[in-house]
């Protein structure tokens, strides 16, 4: 399989570097909101790669961070070193600590992940929890002349590391002569970046240091837990097009800095969704949540089906009709299958199956996701077309590719196909819940019956008293 690496800019051949073993690091969300719709391509996108991944036989380890502190407002516009903490900041606007902030959104992103049927990472290490590992990386950049301690705060020395700028192409000449960022009093170039900073009396999260009370800095959290729990060198490292520069430039130049290693063999990044023209933020507060997706009746396979409709490389303008085109793609997958399922006769030709080719041809080719999507499309269109005309074709082998490119696009099946009034009143009955008008959602639970439809309302695991476990919960 080939993917593009952002390091080369070049489409290369992918070869893990232990054969048959991929060790793949994804960053993850910053938890002090809800996550929108384009910070879920980002995880649907790593997503893809893992599922392509394993289904060719690798065995993947992937590592997705919970970042809990050190993300600042301005970490997108300088380099880590000024602005509040995200989280504090809405933690003062709840009126909650930073851990009730970062613990309810962090759920909330596990919640999103599983509607979005996105396989768990096999661990989720959030930054909080492995600051003397951080401590112990910073101390080795200063040994090793890679970082520097001023009034507390200490910052990367970026002309210290000569390969700085080979990710992003920003090396330090194009820096000189760019835009000036906002110094700090204490930085040696404007360039440099934060690795840990003094924490002011105000500041709620602050941990001892060799160099006084303080919090890490933003890229510190990645360097650090990478190197934890994939080792010196990872096969593929992916994000957010906003995180070429700075984030995963200081990534690199801390944990070479390091080792002395290589720091990710590949780096691949989703280029970003757009609403009207626009870059989707919470900042700009155009954004979409999947909430804000399940409520006007679309099911979160909808939107994943949306995704896979561009390339993860180019980047993709939200409109409803675009979910709609999705979603209508989506019935006719979840429609065949079912009819697959009824009919599974094995004695005609396996001809049917021929787009699986194609299908798998195009996944390999750097996730051409788009160009799979109309090979299934068109596979659909002739199994219908087969069905109908009373023709008899090998069913078990045409369940078995559309099961197959479930997998691989991570569509979850839904056995009944609701029609979309259906969906439009669970919808309404989702939000009375959520507002506790119990008498409109029982009324609607009504409605919904009468069309057929049974809906049972499920416990989550955070709801039940405390000793309850999901062994209980489960029957066991
Ligand atoms: P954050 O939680 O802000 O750290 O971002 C989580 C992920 O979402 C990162 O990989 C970002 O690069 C990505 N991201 C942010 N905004 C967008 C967008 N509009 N479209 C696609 N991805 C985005
Ligand atoms: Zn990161």
């Amino acid at each position: 399989m080939r993917f593009h690496n952002t390091l080369t800019k070049k489409k290369e051949e992918f070869e893990p570097l232990h054969p048959g073993k991929v060790g793949m690091y994804v960053c993850g969300p910053t938890v002090y909101d809800y996550a929108h719709i384009g910070n879920l391509r980002a995880y649907v996108f790593s997503d893809t790669i893992r599922r392509l991944l394993e289904h060719d036989g690798y065995e993947v380890r992937l590592i997705k961070n919970i970042t809990d502190v050190g993300h600042l407002t301005e970490d997108d516009l300088a380099q880590g070193d000024s602005g509040e903490d995200k989280i504090e900041r809405r933690a003062a606007v709840e009126k909650k600590s930073p851990e009730e902030i970062a613990r309810f959104y962090e759920d909330a992103f596990h919640h999103d992940e599983d509607a979005l049927n996105i396989i768990p990472a096999q661990f989720f290490p959030r930054a909080t929890a492995h600051i003397p590992l951080m401590i112990r990386m910073i101390e080795t950049l200063i040994a090793r002349g890679h970082a520097y301690e001023v009034n507390g705060n200490v910052f990367y020395d970026v002309t210290s590391f000569p390969n700085y700028g080979k990710l992003s192409g920003n090396t330090l000449e194009k820096l000189k002569t760019g835009a000036r960022l906002e110094e700090h009093p204490d930085k040696r170039n404007p360039w440099d970046f934060a690795l840990w900073l003094h924490a002011p009396k105000e500041h709620l999260m602050k941990w001892l240091s060799p160099w006084g009370e303080g919090y890490p800095g933003w890229h510190i959290e990645c360097s650090a837990m990478s190197l934890e729990y994939l080792g010196d060198t990872l096969d593929i490292h992916t994000g957010g097009e906003d995180h070429i520069f700075p984030h995963h430039e200081a990534e690199i130049a801390q944990s070479e800095g390091t080792t002395g290693k290589p720091f990710a063999r590949f780096f691949m990044h989703e280029r970003h969704i757009q609403v009207d023209g626009e870059k989707m933020s919470k900042s700009k507060g155009n954004f979409y949540t999947l909430a804000d997706i399940t409520a006007k009746g679309f099911s979160p396979m909808d939107l994943r089906l949306l995704y896979l409709s561009a390339h993860y490389g180019s980047q993709m303008n939200f409109t409803w009709d675009s979910l709609s085109q999705a979603s209508k793609n989506r019935k006719t997958f979840f429609s065949l299958y079912e009819r697959l399922s009824e009919n599974k006769e094995t004695t005609g030709s396996d001809s049917t199956i021929e787009p699986r080719k194609a299908f798998l041809e195009a996944m390999r080719d750097d996730l051409n996701t788009p160009l799979a999507l109309s090979a299934l499309l068109g596979f659909a269109k002739k199994i219908n077309a087969t069905i109908d005309a009373g023709e008899t074709f090998d069913a078990h082998a045409a369940l078995g590719f559309l099961d197959e490119a479930f997998r691989l696009f991570g569509l979850r099946f839904e056995t009944k196909i609701v029609s979309d009034d259906v969906q439009r009143l669970i919808a309404r009955r989702e939000e009375a819940r959520k507002a506790k008008d119990f008498v409109l959602s029982d009324k609607l639970r009504d409605e919904i019956a009468a069309l057929g439809v049974s809906v049972k309302d499920s416990v989550s695991v955070k709801d039940l008293p405390a000793g309850f476990t999901a062994r209980k919960k489960m029957g066991a």
